[in-house]
């Protein structure tokens, strides 16, 4: 028996080109650096549990330990399974398909524009201002009559600089009663004085997305927060999967909120920071093979090559995976490395410098 799976299939999906996340695109190598991950693990046990029952939709212990982490009330939280769910979740919630629209501005996270594709949503692009990496915010504000949510990507991946926060303010009141501003703040730990937390109570239209998959070095596990009003939070509830966050995510997250993970993964962020700072020092240093090194606040760097391809080769012949991000809006023969340990900092650098006195010589 035949079935012709695109006659059942929505339109839209059959043409969808699926996110390419790390994991996707895979790659054969030992020191993984193409998804912004922490290098070293936290481990973590799980004690005997019982897994019969059904969680709380919203573990409210979990609620609590990120309610002192962060400062903002446990009714402003949501926590969802990663931020990835808070992206979509957001889009279902506020956008009427056929009428309403999203903004985001490229080059940027590709998941605001893909979650809103695959639930019929169409996008505003408002490209950033190309090389300051800021908005444009004049053209922002022209999109917002006929769109329900701005995503604003804060460091924003994949150029790691931080958006004018006084740009984010004059959209936030440009926009209020018409559109959310989600600022989606996934690598704020490795600079957390330019977080937006607390404007949350000024700015009822303030969305910020936050996750474990970065510092808190948990990408397996799948936990993210939504910190907003009360009144966004309480119809996101309204929406959400009736068990999200399952028993095993909540004991893990719980565990790393107690007061030394905290400390333990900010002396991580502090290395992977320094890390960066000697990483991108010796980048400058290579200017035969290296056009630009873009400044960065996150736990990765955008660097343009004269010739990305032969960079990227060069380094996967070595084992070393990294992530080509020449196909993005601006981004022709751009590489994005994550900041891993000292160890594979220096293995890097090694081999780009072979590539640069290449050039040289
Ligand atoms: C990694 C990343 C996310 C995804 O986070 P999860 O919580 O793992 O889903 C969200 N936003 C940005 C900008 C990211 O880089």
């Amino acid at each position: 028996m035949v079935m012709n799976i695109e006659k059942l299939v929505r339109k839209n999906i059959w043409k969808l080109i699926p996110y390419q996340s790390a994991r996707r695109i895979g790659g054969k190598g030992d020191v993984w650096l193409n998804a912004n991950e922490c290098p070293v693990p936290n481990y973590f046990q799980l004690n005997h549990m019982m897994l019969n029952r059904y969680p709380e939709c919203q573990p409210e212990a979990l609620l609590s330990c990120y309610s002192s982490y962060t400062g903002i009330n446990k009714e402003n939280i949501l926590i969802t399974r990663g931020s990835d769910e808070a992206i979509e979740l957001l889009i279902k919630t506020f956008c009427e398909p056929n009428l309403d629209k999203i903004v985001f501005c490229p080059p940027t996270y590709d998941m605001y524009s893909i979650s809103a594709y695959i639930l019929g949503i169409e996008s505003h692009r408002v490209p950033l201002l190309n090389l300051s990496w800021q908005l444009d915010v004049n053209s922002i504000i022209k999109c917002i009559n006929d769109s329900k949510l701005i995503y604003i990507c804060n460091p924003n991946n994949p150029t790691g600089n931080l958006i004018n926060i006084e740009d984010i303010i004059i959209l936030l009141k440009a926009s209020l009663g018409r559109a959310l501003v989600i600022v989606d703040e996934a690598y704020i730990e490795f600079s957390p004085i330019n977080s937006l937390t607390n404007l949350i109570n000024i700015y009822p239209n303030l969305v910020i997305l936050r996750t474990l998959s970065k510092a808190f070095a948990l990408a397996g596990l799948r936990c993210g927060f939504i910190l907003a009003n009360v009144n966004v939070v309480d119809v996101l509830l309204k929406v959400i999967n009736p068990y999200p966050i399952s028993i095993p995510t909540s004991s893990i997250a719980i565990q790393c909120l107690s007061k030394k993970n905290i400390s333990d993964m900010r002396s991580k962020v502090f290395n992977l920071n320094l890390n960066r700072l000697w990483f991108m020092n010796q980048l400058k240093l290579m200017n035969c093979c290296i056009d630009h090194v873009f400044c960065s606040v996150a736990n990765y760097i955008l660097i343009r090559f004269f010739n990305s391809k032969k960079v990227f080769n060069m380094l996967s012949k070595e084992g070393i995976i990294v992530r080509d991000q020449g196909s993005k809006l601006y981004l022709n023969n751009c590489i994005r490395i994550s900041i891993g340990t000292s160890k594979e900092c220096i293995k890097v650098i090694h081999i780009i410098r072979k590539i640069n006195n290449l050039y040289a010589g």
